[in-house]
């Protein structure tokens, strides 16, 4: 008999996974929250983008979808600086040749969603895991009705990211270690719209930054021309998102920190209205697995996004876990244990130096020494 593994989470991680498991020849049914993605616009007509490295194309290479993945990417081969005079500088973020990509989150997840479903992989959309019973290997879901359900199987992987209810069930068992812990910054999506005949209105293939010591804000390109940017605020102080909630304050604060880019920026007010405020967190927890349930992705390692590493340190715990599998026959209980021991570490490195990375966005490229360092060791 064929093993049926449940994945609790349809994102990117979970998604990405089921390819992996479907591949394998498991049988594979992934739940998901909320609605499919390819049915409703999850994100309102905002665009919302994310860079993916060569950590993350090389486990969407394993399963053949890196040059289909490429080609909605937008390359960015460095960070362009904007001083507060809207002066530029460029560094580049390697050697010739290397570069990371901005990719739409939403075309990402429905690309990984169809390859997973057309390899047989069981989609079942607004189903919310409820309850994991961790010695039957069985999940209890609710549907959008208030249905409740209830189904077992062989292995359950909880993918569903940083509030896991997978992860939560975990933390009600003995030695189960947990943290979170949230910056004081939170963050905003902003837009700059294409100009004429989808034209980009800044450099196209770089990461733009805005870097104000306590604060910055960055722009990724869009194939659309236009650029997804993201406010990183501190919530409280002076110079907040408390002090930006009276609205005619926010023109005057972007006009003197960003005048640049407010120029480019029509729908400032309403997106700044609009769009949530969300906070950051850093989640730790080990072990990843109890009996026949593992946590990946977000789940077991969700971090703050300022080395824009989360999603590919996903994509490469789903290459990893695959490749213990073949190692171990398709023991999933060795090749679980060896899975959070080879991964706890790595997690733990990325999480720290996605904390340090804040540091140096906001704060050091925006210095001429620092600049010319960096310029100096990338030659
Ligand atoms: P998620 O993407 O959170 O997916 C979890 C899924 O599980 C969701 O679809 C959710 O609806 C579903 N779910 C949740 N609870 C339940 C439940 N109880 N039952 C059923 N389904 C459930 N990473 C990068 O690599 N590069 C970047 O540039 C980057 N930029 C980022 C920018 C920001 C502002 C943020 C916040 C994060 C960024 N990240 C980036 C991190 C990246 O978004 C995450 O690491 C990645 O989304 C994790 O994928 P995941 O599938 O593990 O979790």
């Amino acid at each position: 008999m064929k093993k049926r593994i449940a994945i609790v989470g349809g994102g990117l991680v979970g998604s990405l996974l089921a390819i992996y498991l479907v591949k394998r020849g498991y049988v594979v049914n992934v739940f998901e929250r909320r609605h499919d993605p390819r049915k409703t616009d999850l994100y309102a007509g905002r665009s919302i983008n994310l860079a993916l490295s060569t950590r993350g194309l090389k486990s969407l290479e394993e399963v053949g979808l890196a040059a289909k993945i490429r080609q909605e990417a937008i390359p960015m081969h460095g960070r362009m600086m904007h001083n507060i005079k809207g002066e530029l500088s460029f560094l580049p973020y390697g050697k010739e040749g290397q570069f990371i990509n901005s990719i739409s989150r939403a075309s990402l997840n429905v690309m990984l969603i169809n390859e997973a479903e057309n390899l047989g992989a069981q989609y079942t959309f607004n189903h919310r895991c409820t309850h994991v019973d961790l010695d039957k290997t069985t999940l209890t879901f609710q549907d959008e009705d208030h249905h409740i359900t209830q189904k077992q199987f062989h292995q359950i992987v909880g993918a569903d990211g940083a509030f896991s209810a997978v992860r939560g069930a975990m933390q009600f068992t003995d030695r189960f270690d947990f943290s979170q812990d949230y910056i004081d910054h939170g963050y905003k999506e902003l837009t700059i719209p294409a100009g004429h005949y989808g034209s980009f209105q800044l450099e196209k293939n770089a990461l733009h930054i805005w870097p104000r010591e306590s604060f910055m804000m960055i722009a990724l390109p869009n194939p659309d021309g236009s650029f997804t940017c993201t406010l990183f605020f501190p919530f409280e102080g002076k110079k907040s998102f408390d002090a930006l909630k009276d609205l005619s304050n926010v023109e005057k604060f972007f006009q003197d920190q960003f005048p640049d880019a407010v120029k480019l920026m029509p729908d400032l007010l309403k997106d700044f209205q609009e769009n949530p405020t969300s906070s950051l967190v850093t989640m730790q927890c080990y072990p990843w697995c109890k009996n026949n349930t593992l946590l990946i992705g977000d789940a077991a390692h969700a971090i703050v996004p300022f080395y824009g590493q989360g999603m590919n340190a996903g994509f490469e715990d789903c290459r990893i876990l695959n490749k213990l599998l073949n190692e171990t026959h398709d023991d999933w209980s060795a090749a679980a244990a060896k899975f959070q021991t080879q991964r706890k570490p790595n997690a733990d490195a990325i999480a720290k130096l996605a904390l340090d990375n804040f540091v140096e966005m906001r704060d050091l490229v925006g210095d001429p020494e620092f600049l010319l360092r960096k310029k100096i060791e990338s030659h």
